[in-house]
């Protein structure tokens, strides 16, 4: 299969009319979002989306996000709009919201991995729009990258992993916010199953209390059932190890310097994500600026790019632990999976 590339910016109206064309007949193709870059098949079509479990080798027990084009859209593919829905759809749609609720009949077994619930959400980026909108289907996207891999924040690395697998890329530049979306359930007691650019704390202003899965930041205890497929799955991880530093930026950056001195006597090849407030201890060994831990978005924005670029040739990428409020909290979700959560002992 040959893997067309469009450019979003200068062939925009060739580039989403034709895309959502192959996604009508049952193709592939991959988008920008807002958040990262989305792998999408005609979301009422398990066939079509069946060949995206199979483009990326993803598990078909782990269930995808249906996107939408506007908020009405999802009156048929829920049973019915939850008041606490509704409410989060207004403050948060378009945006980096999936929210999670009991699906209705036309959502096919392929999208939920055959749960009774189905994952919506409405993209805040005017291609992915625009796609669906010419598709005229909600689309089923996951990330579009291979399973396992770090989620593609550009067009390149979507190629990196997908050329040759799907039918097209819409080149859109690089992603806003970096990670994937915030997944709330809202089957039951408003649950973050995933964290994302919506935070705990712009949710609770909202709709008041929030929980968060202790699966977000720990480990799934052996034998214990996932309330979201995702979660056991490994996830986000570079061709290298990664490992993490928690405490005061000084004690991690401490740890970070001495395990990197005993690898790299050890004949390792290291890196460091540093940030603003501490490149100043790291000075005379290897090391890139992430972001700044008083904006942990910049963090998210910049994580999937530098666990992909800075692997190459790479044996360990030596990374700090954030606070988990506020973005602080997708940033650590994220970055303990790409560790399979190995944390450095003080
Ligand atoms: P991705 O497609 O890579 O953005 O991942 C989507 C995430 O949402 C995965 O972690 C899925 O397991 C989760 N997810 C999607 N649909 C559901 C659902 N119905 N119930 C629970 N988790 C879901
Ligand atoms: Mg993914």
């Amino acid at each position: 299969m040959q893997t067309q590339l469009f450019c979003a910016k200068t062939q925009k109206e060739n580039g989403t009319s034709l895309g959502g064309r192959i996604i009508r007949n049952g193709g592939l193709v991959a988008f920008p979002t807002e958040t990262v870059y989305g792998l999408g098949a005609n979301g009422l079509d398990g066939e079509a989306v069946n060949k995206i479990f199979e483009a990326k080798g993803r598990p078909n027990d782990n269930p995808l996000i249906l996107h939408i084009a506007k908020k009405s859209d999802v009156k048929q593919l829920w049973k019915h709009i939850p008041d606490e829905a509704r409410r989060l759809m207004d403050a948060f749609w378009p945006g980096p919201l999936t929210i999670i609720y009991l699906k209705s009949d036309i959502v096919p077994d392929e999208v939920t991995a055959g749960l009774d619930t189905v994952a919506v959400r409405m993209p805040d980026n005017k291609t992915a729009l625009a796609l669906i909108r010419a598709a005229g289907v909600p689309i089923a996207a996951p990330s579009a990258n291979l399973s396992g891999k770090p989620s593609p924040t550009t067009a390149e690395h979507v190629l990196e992993d997908m050329d040759g697998r799907i039918d097209m890329v819409l080149d859109g530049g690089p992603c806003r916010v970096g990670v994937e979306s915030t997944v709330i359930s809202l089957v039951g007691k408003p649950r973050i199953l995933r964290p994302g650019g919506i935070t705990k704390e712009m949710l609770e202003q909202v709709i008041g209390t929030v929980e968060v899965s202790a699966a977000v930041l720990n480990p799934l205890p052996e034998g214990a059932k996932a309330e979201s497929p995702g979660m056991k799955h490994k996830h986000y991880s570079p061709d290298c190890d990664v490992l993490v530093a928690l405490g005061e930026p000084k004690t991690a950056a401490n740890i970070i310097i001495r395990e990197y001195g005993i690898a790299e006597n050890d004949g390792k090849s290291c890196i460091i994500f540093a940030t603003e407030q501490t490149k100043g201890y790291y000075r005379g060994k290897k090391y890139v600026i992430i972001g700044d831990r008083d904006q942990p978005e910049t963090l998210c924005a910049n994580l999937f790019d530098a666990l992909r670029e800075e692997s190459h040739g790479v044996d360990i990428i030596f990374a700090e632990g954030i606070p988990t409020d506020h973005e602080g909290l997708a940033y650590m979700n994220r970055l303990l999976r790409a560790a399979g959560f190995t944390v450095l002992d003080k």
